[in-house]
Parts: C-alpha cells; structure tokens; sequence
C-alpha cells in the first residue's frame, strides 16, 4: 500500500536521537530549547513553546489568551477535531465558519457575515481558529482585520503548513496572528513521532503557555507569592498539565527542520506533477490563492459527481483495492456525533458538507517516488475514463 503520508527519517535523525538518548537528560534537557528557538527563528517569530501535541499547544494556547466558561471559539468545520476540541477543554463553546468553495479553507464572506450577525447578538467570539488546510494559508489579512474590529484573537491553525509562507512571510511569523500552532504528527512535514509548538510575538502569551505546559508550577521569584524558602523551591501558581515535548523528540525535530525546504521542495514538485497529470480527468483540483506558497501536506481532489458514474465511496474502493491509500480530510467536525450532541445538525455548513461529499486524499509525502505517483495517477485513470 502507498500510504497517504509518510514520514521522512534519514541517518542524521537516528544519530541525533541516540545522541540523546546517552546524554544527561531524556526530557527537560537542552535539545527543546534548541528546538524551540530553530523553529521561532525559521518562522522569524520571538518565542516557541513546544508541547506534546499540537492538540496540546492549541489547548495552551486558548487557555493563554483566557478561553472559558461562557466564551466562544470559532473554527472551520474541515479541520482535525482537535482544532475545536481545545475550546471545549475550557469550558467554552464553539462554533463554526462554513469554508470557501475554491480554497476549502475559513471562507471570509462567511465569517465577515457571522461576526456581523453575531455583534447585533451581543455572541462574538473571543478566539477565532483559522485552519491552513492542505498547507495552504487562510487569508490572514483578511481575518486580521475583521479580528481587529470585532476584538477577537488569532489562532492560527498550521498544523499542515509548516514551510509554506503567505503574502511573502513564512507561516507561524504570527504577523496576523496572536499564535501560530505546527503540529510534527509522523503524517505532517516535519515529525517529532508526536509533538507541537505554539509560536507567538507577544512574551505573556508564551510565559503562560510555559506555566501551563508544566503543571503551573514555577522556579521563577517574580512568579511566586512570597518570597521563597530556599533554593529548593517551587510554587504551583496555575493549574497546569504535563504537556512537555521530550529531548529525545525535540533532537528529532531539530535534525528533521534541517530539511524542511527540501521536504517542501519535493512535495511541491509532486503537487505540481499532479496538477499536470490530473488535468483532463473529471477532478476539482486544488486551487491555489495567489498569496499564498503552500506546504502540500495534502493533496486533495475532488470528483465533479456529473461527470463520473462511479460514487465517491466507489473510487475510493478501487483505489484502495489498487493499494493506493487514499483518504479523506475530513468529515465535518459538526456532523461528528459528539457536535451533533452538543445542537449542531447537518445542514448547518453546506459548503463543508458538499465539499465532504466529493473529496479524496490522494498519497503526497516527500519520500514518494515518480514511478509510485505515475502509478496513482495510471489508476486515476483507469478508475474515472471508462
Ligand atoms: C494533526 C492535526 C492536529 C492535531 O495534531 P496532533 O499533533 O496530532 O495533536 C490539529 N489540527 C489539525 C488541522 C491537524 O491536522
């Protein structure tokens, strides 16, 4: 089988993490600052704090900017179900911004027109989440200015989007954005085997991430009520988690960033490939907004239902039976029976559910060879020109 995603590991990653794993310190050592810093600094935003998971960082990142009860968080509908999970974490509510029809990302006439709605409710949002699917940029400027008349935060979420950049600046500078979230799941650019970070240009916002990633608990005097008994101490002064990254995934993150251009490089290349070899089949193909340079964590195809007699469920059959693993990004989180419990109903965002209806995930990952894409592409053919 050809999976959909792939990690990239070389020598050089292995020989970092054994480095690691005979040194002083397995987690809490030097390698996740390095880390920290490796990935602000190709970003060119201030402060990184990393976490276990991006669905940790993006839990630390509303807790950060003051997620709670009676708050509400918005997101896309076609994302992860982490991506609005976070905002139940806290106690808060979410909500959804149908997508826009070409870039399948937060369509802003959409949310252009809910905050409008929303306003005369007295129900904006704290924390708007926008969702870089595929690797491709929301567009920033755009929900930037809505944040800033409408008085809500940013959260970015790039958990695909590692290495691509939008308007001329690498994704996760935070120019738009209060926080930018990378997720290095084995499938995404860049791995760590599980791991996440939260970038940002404003030094609160990382000093309470910071906190909350280890428990609440600080070693820091001007953090700590009262003076301290002695070199010995610490206080709890938040409730926090243990959502820390290990040196031995940081060493791995930190080999593995060496290489990110190239793994963009290639996955562009075969996005491009694809784009090429796909053209004359009945397919939407993804389309890509002139700002921005997408990371192509997905490519994603979708079939025009009036021109192919096959179903969807049908071509992703016969795919599959090919051992292509082909998949799908993703069920509207609203139509998940946990959303549909908490009052949302299908119906409530078409344009996410039409796009569900017709998408496939086809394989992209920077170790792909040309003779297993020419495959993919020979069964696309096959499958959809009787
Ligand atoms: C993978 C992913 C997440 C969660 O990442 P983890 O590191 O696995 O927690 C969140 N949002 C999106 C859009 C994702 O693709």
């Amino acid at each position: 089988m050809i999976p959909y995603g792939r990690q990239d590991i070389s020598e050089a990653d292995v020989a970092a993490v054994v480095e690691v794993l005979k040194s002083d310190f397995l987690t809490q050592g030097p390698a996740v600052e390095l880390f920290e810093r490796a990935v602000a600094d190709y970003c060119g935003a201030d402060r990184a704090v990393s976490a276990s998971s991006a669905t940790a960082a993006l839990h630390l990142a509303c807790l950060a900017l003051g997620v709670g009860p009676g708050d509400l968080v918005w997101t896309s509908p076609i994302s992860f179900v982490a991506s609005a999970n976070c905002a139940l974490y806290c106690g808060a509510e979410v909500d959804f911004v149908d997508i826009d029809p070409h870039t399948y990302t937060m369509s802003i006439e959409a949310l252009s027109d809910k905050l409008e709605r929303a306003a005369r409710q007295d129900r904006l949002p704290k924390v708007v989440i926008p969702v870089h699917l595929c690797g491709q940029s929301c567009r920033m400027d755009e929900i930037k200015r809505l944040a800033d008349a409408y008085g809500f935060s940013i959260v970015e979420d790039a958990s695909h989007a590692i290495g691509g950049s939008y308007k001329g600046g690498a994704i996760g500078s935070c120019r738009f954005s209060d926080i930018t979230v990378f997720s290095f799941h084995p499938v995404k650019i860049v791995t760590t085997g599980e791991g996440g970070i939260a970038l940002t240009n404003k030094p609160e916002l990382s000093d309470k991430m910071a906190l909350l990633r280890s428990h609440g608990v600080t070693r820091d005097p001007a953090l700590m009520h009262g003076p301290a008994d002695g070199p010995w101490y610490y206080q709890q002064v938040a409730l926090g988690f243990n959502y820390r990254l290990t040196d031995i995934q940081a060493a791995l993150g930190n080999s593995q960033l060496q290489r990110v251009d190239g793994f963009v490089r290639r996955r562009t290349e075969l996005a491009d490939r694809y784009t090429r070899s796909l053209k004359e089949l009945p397919l939407t193909l993804p389309w890509q907004h002139p700002d921005t340079s997408s990371a192509w964590h997905l490519y994603v195809i979708r079939l025009k239902p009036d021109q192919i007699s096959l179903s969807r469920g049908e071509v992703f059959g016969r795919l599959r039976s090919s051992d292509i693993g082909v998949n799908l990004h993703y069920i509207p989180i609203h139509t998940q029976p946990y959303y549909l419990n908490l009052g949302f109903k299908r119906g409530d965002f078409p344009e996410a559910e039409r796009y569900y209806e017709g998408a496939i995930t086809i394989p992209l990952f920077s170790g792909m060879s040309d003779a297993q894409q020419d495959k993919i592409i020979q069964c696309l053919e096959q499958t959809l020109i009787p």
